[in-house]
């Protein structure tokens, strides 16, 4: 299975990174997480043409703004679009007249398909989902695909159901950027540095970097692992855009 990074910033995109979005190419389909500007980026990669599925964290616009730019990806099958249904109406308000073409005009048939954490819905995907911490409620989620276990958890402070979620899986994708603050809905590197051992995962790659994060990030990351030498059992990855693995 591959996992390839499309938008690995947060708030906007800028210096050609664009704004949240992973690429999943399982067997028989394509997952995508978040709608952020990084999905024009499948225009300049090779991908088979599968039923997609795209998830949906919340509504800021760094994760939805892509919704303007779907009309012009080529290669994607049908789509549907699953999110919490308590953000279901505001979605179908903003994928609609005036802001952008309405979602079932577009040239790919468009389903969007709400969710609850109880009420899973009648699709071939097989998930869980949790809420996380954000100013705004975030959901984060597991997937179980071809033998493979996969989370993606964007906007959030540390929480247990992040840990949960990411607990047993291959790859945990985590949204990572600002250093430490009081006042903060995000996960900064050194908190995740610290709280390595309760994801109990086998991968983490970060993400959602904010204006400057990446480069501080990565010397953090750098000064980190010249002091003391990373959980060996823990690969973790600094994306940028393009960024893919294979688990
Ligand atoms: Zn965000
Ligand atoms: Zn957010």
């Amino acid at each position: 299975m591959k996992v390839t990074f499309l938008g690995t910033n947060g708030w906007y995109n800028y210096d050609n990174h664009e704004t949240s979005c992973v690429l999943v190419e399982s067997k028989n389909y394509n997952l995508i997480f978040d709608l952020g500007s990084g999905i024009k980026n499948l225009n300049k990669i090779k991908f088979k043409k599968k039923q997609t599925f795209i998830f949906i964290s919340h509504l800021h616009l760094d994760h939805v703004i892509g919704i303007h730019y779907l009309n012009s990806i080529s290669n994607l099958g049908d789509i549907n679009i699953l999110l919490h249904k308590k953000y279901n109406s505001k979605f179908k308000e903003i994928f609609n007249k005036p802001y952008t073409l309405k979602y079932n005009n577009y040239k790919n048939k468009i389903k969007i398909i709400p969710f609850d954490e109880k009420k899973k819905p009648n699709i071939p995907i097989n998930f869980t989902s949790k809420k996380l911490k954000h100013s705004d409620p975030s959901y984060g989620f597991k997937f179980f695909l071809d033998k493979r276990i996969i989370s993606y958890c964007t906007d959030t402070k540390l929480c247990q159901n992040l840990f949960d979620l990411s607990s047993g899986t291959d790859l945990s994708i985590i949204e990572c950027n600002q250093y430490k603050k009081k006042k903060n809905f995000h996960l900064s590197f050194e908190e995740i540095n610290e709280n390595l051992f309760k994801f109990k995962t086998r991968k983490i790659a970060l993400t959602h970097f904010g204006p400057d994060d990446f480069s501080s990030v990565k010397q953090r990351y750098y000064k980190l692992k010249k002091e003391v030498d990373l959980n060996k059992n823990i690969k973790l990855f600094i994306t940028k855009d393009f960024f893919s693995l294979k688990i």
